[in-house]
């Protein structure tokens, strides 16, 4: 495929694609977005308009002060966002979240995108990487079948996910370490810091039958239609493991083998829970193996009455979907492009972000970074201070690799703000200083 190079191509007209290419217009570049519908549907979308969101109608919370997404908000009204406007426009009342009408809210971005001088939509499914010009691939979580197959080609079969399977994360700093104890399994590793990688939660006999029992009596959600093929290989959720024996979880992921209790060294475990670092930082943790299709209300209570995390704040719940993505942290630059073909970026959810925002919020920022490279221009990096560059910094490289999974904004995704109060007592004043410090550099940035 050929194009003009002086044209941004963007594949795809949802949360991330709509924004990329407001952004770009905005900036004086002409854009063409190639949108498959309504010509070729997906099995959640109902209609042909740009920016159509899925399932629930709610953009989460709105406060900048206290909340990451909040922050997000705030983020790309600055920088001029389209999809903040037409949500602030189209606001349905919901409390301290930000929920929209949701058809008024993608027929107002259909209609302001098509409007633009410098937009032309073009109707199509896109089957193939584009050889040259500049394009942002924003196809989401079901992109095409098609495509999917082209990106594998270039990536490798094994760096393109068709679901995702998360386990909940958990903050560092509440998890209650006079119970839990950092240790890998047989003290494996070669240096002290993988030989202590894991946090231990260990279980006696009756808390390990009565969390059996609180997870088969947990509300699950269902599989939409038509999601569910081929997933079960390899990821099974926590709940049907224990469905299919007692005994199931306590010879897989909760064995209590190779592992010492420094706090009760004489007591041998009947099961452990083991928590993962799941970013640089060492902020976040995950809980290995514990992909579930509980709902999250139901996750909260069941998680809790794990030994050291009665207290747990969950940077995410778990979770299994249908959702195409990319293994970003070793396929993307810093610039959010393909390593192996730098015309092309990665935009939304199909880079392993997730989220109606966090997925518009990669668009903007991906269209930005594409903007200033056609116009010459060298753009400061962007600071992993601020909701948008922490969530592009942890998924082009803050993340691990081997163990990537889509992941929402938090405020573990933040480089810690140094003399403030840690735990549950100081967060109030943790986020508000993280928002504060994020503010003042998102504008610095913009302004450059
Ligand atoms: C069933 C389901 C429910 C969800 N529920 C929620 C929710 O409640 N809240 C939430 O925040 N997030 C939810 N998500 C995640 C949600 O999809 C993303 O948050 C968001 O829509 C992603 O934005 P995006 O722009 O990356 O992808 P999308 O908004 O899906 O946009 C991608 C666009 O690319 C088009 N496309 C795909 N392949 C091609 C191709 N080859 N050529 C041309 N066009 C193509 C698609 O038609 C689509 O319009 C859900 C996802 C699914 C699958």
């Amino acid at each position: 495929m050929r194009a003009m190079t002086q044209e941004l191509h963007i594949i795809g007209g949802g949360m991330a694609g709509s924004e990329a290419a407001w952004q770009a217009a905005s900036a004086g570049v002409p854009v063409v977005i190639h949108e498959m519908r309504p010509k070729v549907g997906t099995f959640a979308h109902q209609t042909g308009n740009l920016a159509e969101m899925v399932c629930s109608n709610s953009f989460r919370s709105d406060d900048d002060e206290q909340n990451a997404v909040g922050l997000l908000h705030w983020e790309m009204r600055q920088a001029g966002g389209l999809l903040m406007e037409m949500a602030d426009l189209h606001q349905v009342p919901a409390g301290g979240a930000l929920a929209v009408d949701r058809d008024a809210f993608s027929q107002g971005v259909t209609e302001r995108l098509r409007a633009h001088p410098l937009v032309r939509v073009e109707e199509g499914e896109i089957t193939a990487l584009p050889q040259d010009g500049h394009w942002i691939i924003a196809t989401g979580p079901l992109t095409s079948t098609a495509l999917g197959q082209a990106i594998q080609a270039e990536t490798g079969a094994e760096r393109l996910a068709f679901f995702d399977a998360i386990a909940p994360i958990v903050y560092a700093d509440s998890i209650d370490l006079s119970k839990a104890w950092f240790q890998s399994r047989y003290d494996k590793g070669e240096t002290e810091e993988e030989r202590t990688a894991y946090l231990n939660c260990p279980m006696d006999r009756d808390q390990y039958e009565a969390f059996i029992d609180a997870l088969m009596a947990a509300d699950k959600t269902e599989f939409h239609e038509g999601e569910t093929a081929g997933y079960f290989d390899g990821c099974l959720p926590i709940e049907v493991m224990a469905e299919r024996g007692r005994e199931t979880l306590r010879h897989g992921p909760m064995k209590p083998v190779g592992l010492t209790n420094p706090h009760q060294p004489d007591v041998k475990a009947h099961a452990v829970v083991q928590l993962r670092r799941d970013n640089k930082l060492g902020t976040l943790f995950n809980i290995v193996g514990f992909q579930t299709k509980m709902k999250y209300g139901a996750q909260t209570e069941v998680f809790k009455t794990i030994p050291g995390l009665e207290n747990a704040s969950f940077a995410r719940l778990g979770g299994i979907h249908r959702n195409t993505f990319i293994n970003s942290p070793s396929l993307l630059d810093d610039q959010m492009r393909l390593r192996s073909r730098p015309n092309i970026r990665f935009a939304g959810q199909v880079t392993g972000v997730e989220g109606y925002v966090e997925s518009a919020a990669m668009g903007l920022l991906a269209a930005r970074l594409a903007v200033a490279e056609m116009q010459g221009r060298t753009l400061p990096p962007v600071p992993d201070t601020t909701a948008t560059g922490a969530l592009m910094t942890h998924i082009t490289g803050g993340a691990d690799a081997k163990t990537f999974q889509p992941m929402n904004v938090n405020f573990g995704l933040f480089p810690p703000v140094e003399g403030l109060r840690g735990g549950r007592r100081g967060r109030k004043d943790r986020y508000k200083a993280y928002t504060d410090r994020a503010k003042v550099d998102w504008l610095a940035w913009l302004a450059a």
